[in-house]
């Protein structure tokens, strides 16, 4: 089955056909990174604008309309997201499945997020997943493409929102997470911590032993930064200070989740999920007996691969939508007896 992704839900406008939701047969992305950096972050208004203007342009070059008898259905996010953008990626996709007689599959940006490392392995359930992205931080005990659970989330800010401030309150630029992880490579974590304290977020108790916390980090280390002279020769200290405190929290969680399930098998994804102190750390838990899967780095952030990918799963399911499907914003994924995460 041959299924055409598109993806439009930030900041990313890509178009991908993938082939059994493991062979990507052409992907475009184009990226308005550069557009939102000197706004220090994704300006929603101006993303949905650029998404209209770069669309048509990404899907030519991924497909024309004589090829489209080769495609089987047409994914596309439907949330969550910026809605904006959503809803430009949703209006081509209706426009296609409807000019070209095709079925429509929404796809929800956490679970193609998840899928992503399943377009390079195959990966065998149970597992435990994590997604680390810019606007999220959730961790999942999956037994099946449709079949999981959210073990626990952050109660506050993504962890990649907290790279992308701590970037903006040192003026690194955006996105922050890329340049922190540069930077801390030259960095010492220990040096940055010199009252020798590192600190303990958001400790291990029933409540919160799956959830996550960075909020209260960015403000310590937003503080301290304010009250250190010659900030620019500690970049890399603080850096690295700043990730590992970051990502050893992902960690932590994670394991907890592992063990308390006595699963063995360990998934990540997301923008996050690029983190080279992040990849190092999940591999060496192969020498601890777990199995781990990340994507490669390109496929890390938003990608219309993942979609695509994730819609063939969910077309095998009958998971269709129609011309009345709509966005949305948020996150509806309930935690078993919990809020709305
Ligand atoms: P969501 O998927 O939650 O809707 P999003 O689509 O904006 O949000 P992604 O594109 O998955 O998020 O990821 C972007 C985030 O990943 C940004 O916050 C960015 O700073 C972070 N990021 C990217 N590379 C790295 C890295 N090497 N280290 C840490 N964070 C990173
Ligand atoms: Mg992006
Ligand atoms: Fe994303």
């Amino acid at each position: 089955m041959r299924i055409l992704g598109i993806e439009t839900s930030c900041d990313e406008t890509s178009v991908a056909l993938v082939e059994n939701g493991r062979t990507i047969l052409k992907e475009r992305t184009h990226s308005q990174v550069m557009v939102h950096k000197e706004f220090d972050g994704v300006v929603p208004e101006i993303a949905s604008r650029q998404h209209l203007v770069y669309i048509l342009s990404v899907l030519e070059e991924v497909i024309s309309p004589g090829q489209m008898t080769e495609v089987d259905a047409i994914a596309v996010t439907q949330g969550p997201g910026l809605i904006g953008s959503l809803l430009v990626g949703l209006g081509v996709a209706k426009a296609l499945a409807y000019s070209f007689q095709k079925p429509l599959v929404p796809v929800n940006h956490i679970e193609a997020h998840l899928y992503a490392p399943h377009l390079f392995a195959d990966i065998a359930f149970p597992y435990v997943g994590l997604v680390a992205s810019g606007g999220h931080t959730l961790l999942f005990l999956v037994r099946g493409f449709h079949d999981y659970e959210v073990l626990g989330s952050t109660i506050d800010d993504a962890v990649g929102e907290a790279f992308d401030k701590l970037a903006k309150v040192l003026h690194l630029g955006y996105p922050g997470g890329p340049i922190i992880d540069k930077l801390a490579q030259q960095g010492d974590p220990d040096a940055f911590l010199e009252f020798g304290k590192r600190p303990q977020l958001l400790p291990d108790t029933e409540r919160d032993r799956y959830n996550f916390s960075y909020s209260g980090l960015k403000t310590a280390f937003t503080y301290r930064i304010q009250h250190l002279d010659n900030v620019e020769s500690k970049l890399p200290n603080i850096c690295a200070a700043f990730q590992r405190e970051a990502i050893d929290l992902l960690l932590r969680k994670s394991w907890n989740a592992l063990e308390d399930h006595g699963i063995s098998r360990f998934v990540i994804s997301g923008g996050v999920s690029a983190n080279s102190y992040l990849r190092k750390q999940v591999q060496a838990w192969q020498k601890k007996g777990i199995e781990t899967f990340m994507a490669p780095l390109e496929y890390c952030g938003d990608n219309a691969a993942m979609v695509a990918g994730r819609a063939y799963h969910d077309a095998l399911k009958g998971k269709y939508g129609d011309l009345r499907t709509d966005a949305y914003s948020r996150l509806g994924f309930v935690r078993k007896g919990k809020r709305k995460v």
